[in-house]
C-alpha cells in the first residue's frame, strides 16, 4: 500500500520497467536490467560495449579501493603500448598457444599493408618483459612491481555477454618480479586477498578462494590462484579473478636475470645468474556483471551501498494539485536540509525534484537503477518530524526520526551492505554441495549446484568428467531446462572440507586413481 502514490499525471511519460522476470528469462532480464539501469549500451561491434557513467563509476570505486591497497605494497602504476610485435608475443610457447586463437591483429595502417602485423594485447606479459630485462640489472632492482589500468582485446568466439565475457574489456594487470619463489608466492596470495575484498566488501559478492588445476591454469603460468563466484539464477560458477605465479618461464624467455646475492664467491669469481620469479594478476569489468547477476531482482538493479554513486534518493511525496506554492517550497527546503545533513556524513544523496513525474514513477525509476535506499518525505512526515525509508533489497517501509538521520542513515546503509552479502553468501553455501559419488554428480548440477568432490587431480580425468557430465546420462533424470554443458573444474578450494584419507576413490568411476584432494566442479560461464 502506497497512499502517497499519485495517479499517473496527464502527459507524464510512462516508465517501462523490466518486462521479464529474472527466473523466467535470465538473458533478456540481464539485457534489460543493464540498459534500463543506464549501465551499458550495445554497439555495432559484437562483444564491444559502451560503459555508461553508471557502470564506469562502479569501476572507479574499484580502482580507488585497489590502488590504495597495492600502493601500500609498493606497486606503481604505469602504461605500456596496446600493440605487441609478433616476435615478442611468440617468445613464450605455452603462453602463445593459450592465446593464439583469441588474438586480434592489425595488418594495415591506412592504405598500407604493414610489413609485420601487430597483435592487440590480450594481456601484456610479452609487451612488458623486454623492458623488465633492461630495467632489472641487479638484485637491488628487485622487487619490480608495476601495474597498469588498461583495456585488452580477446577475440572470444563463445557467445559474448556484456561485462561477463566481452571482446574488449577493462582491467588492471599487475606484473612483478622477485628474487625468490617464496616472496613471489606471498604476493600472489596477498593480491588474491585484495581481490576477494573487492568482491566481498565492495560488491557484496561471495567468492571461494583456491588454486586452478593444471588444466585450467593461465597459459604459461607456474600456478594460478583464483576466486570462483557463483551465479544462483543458473547455478553456474564464474571465474571472478586470477592471480598467477609465472615462475621463471618468462624470465628465461626474456632473459631477466640477476646475480645471486646470497652465493658465497671467492674474489674475482662471478656469481651465478638467477632467473627472477614473476607474478601477474588481473581483475576485470566482469566483476560488475557478476554483481548485477547476483543481486538484481525483477525490478532491476540492486547496487550495494559501497559502490552506489547515489546511495539515497529522496523523493517528495504528498504534493497534490491543491498544495500551495509556499507549502511545496517549504517541503522542498526541508528535503534540501535532510540532504545537507546526510551529505555532511559522507552519504551520497540525490533529491528528486523532477517536475511532471508522480512519486510512483520516481520510485520505480530509482528501483530500476538499483539505488540502495529511498527516503520519502511529505507533509505528514514533516508533521511527525520523521522520514520514511524504503530499502531496495527488502520489501516494506520504516520511519526514522529526523533528529536521528545523521547517525541512522549511514548505519542503515551499512546494514544493507551487510545483509546483501549475507544473503548472497548463504545462497552460495547452500548450492556448494559436498558429494562423494558419481551418481550424485549430474543431478546436483541440474539442481543448480556446484559440487566439491574427491578427485585425483589429473587433467585427463577432468576431461572425462567434462564429457560425461554433459547432456543426458543413462538412467538419470535430466532437467530439460538445464544447459547440457559439462562441468569443469573451477578450483581446488583453499578450505579443504576434510582430509582425504587413504583409499578414497576419485569421484570419476572410470578413473582408477585414488583421490588426492577436494576439487570444486561446476557448469560455468
Ligand atoms: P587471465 O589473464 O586470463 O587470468 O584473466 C584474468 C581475469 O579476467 C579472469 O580471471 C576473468 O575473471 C577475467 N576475464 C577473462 N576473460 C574475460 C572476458 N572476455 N571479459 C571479461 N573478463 C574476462
Amino acid at each position: 500500500k502506497q497512499p502517497q502514490q499519485a495517479k499517473k499525471k496527464m502527459g507524464e511519460p510512462e516508465l517501462i520497467g523490466i518486462t521479464v522476470s529474472k527466473s523466467e528469462d535470465l538473458s533478456e532480464w540481464y539485457q534489460q536490467t543493464i540498459i534500463k539501469g543506464d549501465l551499458l549500451e550495445f554497439t555495432d561491434v559484437p562483444g564491444c560495449y559502451i560503459y555508461q557513467p553508471g557502470s564506469y563509476r562502479i569501476w572507479e570505486y574499484i580502482q580507488e579501493f585497489f590502488n590504495a591497497r597495492i600502493r601500500k605494497m609498493g606497486v606503481k602504476n604505469c602504461y605500456f603500448p596496446i600493440f605487441i610485435s609478433e616476435a615478442n608475443l611468440q617468445r613464450e610457447k605455452d603462453h602463445l598457444e593459450g592465446f593464439a586463437a583469441e588474438v586480434a591483429w592489425v595488418t594495415e595502417g591506412g592504405k598500407t599493408k604493414l610489413e609485420k602485423r601487430l597483435a592487440v594485447r590480450p594481456t601484456s606479459e610479452t609487451a612488458m618483459y623486454g623492458f623488465y630485462s633492461k630495467k632489472i640489472r641487479s638484485h637491488r632492482d628487485l622487487p619490480l612491481k608495476l601495474n597498469q589500468w588498461n583495456n585488452v582485446v580477446r577475440w572470444e568466439f563463445k557467445h559474448p555477454m556484456p561485462f561477463i565475457r566481452s571482446r574488449e574489456f577493462l582491467w588492471q594487470e599487475g606484473h612483478t618480479a622477485h628474487l625468490t619463489e617464496e616472496e613471489a608466492g606471498k604476493e600472489v596470495r596477498q593480491i588474491l586477498d585484495h581481490y576477494a575484498a573487492i568482491y566481498e566488501d565492495l560488491l557484496a559478492v561471495p567468492v571461494v578462494k583456491g588454486k586452478k588445476t593444471v588444466n585450467e591454469q593461465f597459459a604459461g603460468a607456474h600456478y594460478t590462484t583464483t576466486l570462483e563466484g557463483y551465479i544462483p539464477a543458473v547455478g553456474r560458477g564464474i571465474q571472478a579473478a586470477t592471480s598467477h605465479c609465472l615462475g621463471q618461464h618468462f624470465a628465461k624467455m626474456f632473459d631477466i636475470t640477476v646475480e645471486d646475492p646470497n652465493q658465497q664467491v671467492k674474489e674475482g669469481e662471478k656469481r651465478e645468474k638467477l632467473y627472477v620469479w614473476q607474478n601477474s594478476w588481473g581483475f576485470t569489468t566482469r566483476s560488475i556483471g557478476v554483481m548485477i547477476l547476483v543481486h538484481g531482482d525483477d525490478k532491476g538493479l540492486i547496487i550495494p551501498p559501497r559502490v552506489a554513486d547515489i546511495q539515497v534518493a529522496i523523493v517528495p511525496v504528498g504534493v497534490t494539485a491543491k498544495t500551495t506554492d509556499a507549502d511545496r517550497e517549504k517541503l522542498y527546503d526541508e528535503i534540501k536540509s535532510i540532504s545537507a545533513t546526510l551529505d555532511e556524513k559522507g552519504v551520497r544523496v540525490e533529491c528528486d525534484f523532477r517536475e511532471g513525474y508522480s512519486p510512483g514513477y520516481k520510485f520505480n525509476d530509482w528501483e530500476m537503477k538499483g539505488v540502495p535506499l529511498r527516503i520519502e518525505f511529505g507533509p505528514k512526515d514533516s508533521e511527525k518530524s520523521q522520514v520514511t525509508t524504503s530499502r531496495r533489497d527488502q520489501e516494506g517501509k520504516s520511519t526514522i526520526p529526523l533528529s536521528d538521520i545523521a547517525a541512522e542513515i549511514p548505519k542503515l546503509l551499512g546494514t544493507i551492505q551487510h545483509d546483501m552479502f549475507t544473503k548472497a553468501s548463504d545462497e552460495y553455501a547452500a548450492h556448494r554441495k559436498l558429494i562423494r559419488e558419481w551418481k550424485d554428480f549430474v543431478p546436483n548440477l541440474n539442481q543448480k549446484n556446484v559440487v566439491v568432490v574427491p578427485h585425483c587431480a589429473t587433467g585427463e580425468c577432468e576431461d572425462e568428467i567434462k564429457k560425461d557430465s554433459s547432456g543426458h546420462v543413462e538412467g538419470q533424470e535430466v532437467d530439460v531446462r538445464a544447459p547440457s554443458m559439462g562441468a569443469k573444474s573451477l578450483c581446488i578450494p583453499d578450505e579443504q572440507p576434510e582430509e582425504i584419507g587413504e583409499g578414497v576413490h576419485c569421484i570419476n568411476p572410470k578413473c582408477e586413481r585414488g583421490a588426492k584432494m577436494w576439487v570444486m566442479f561446476g557448469r560455468s560461464y
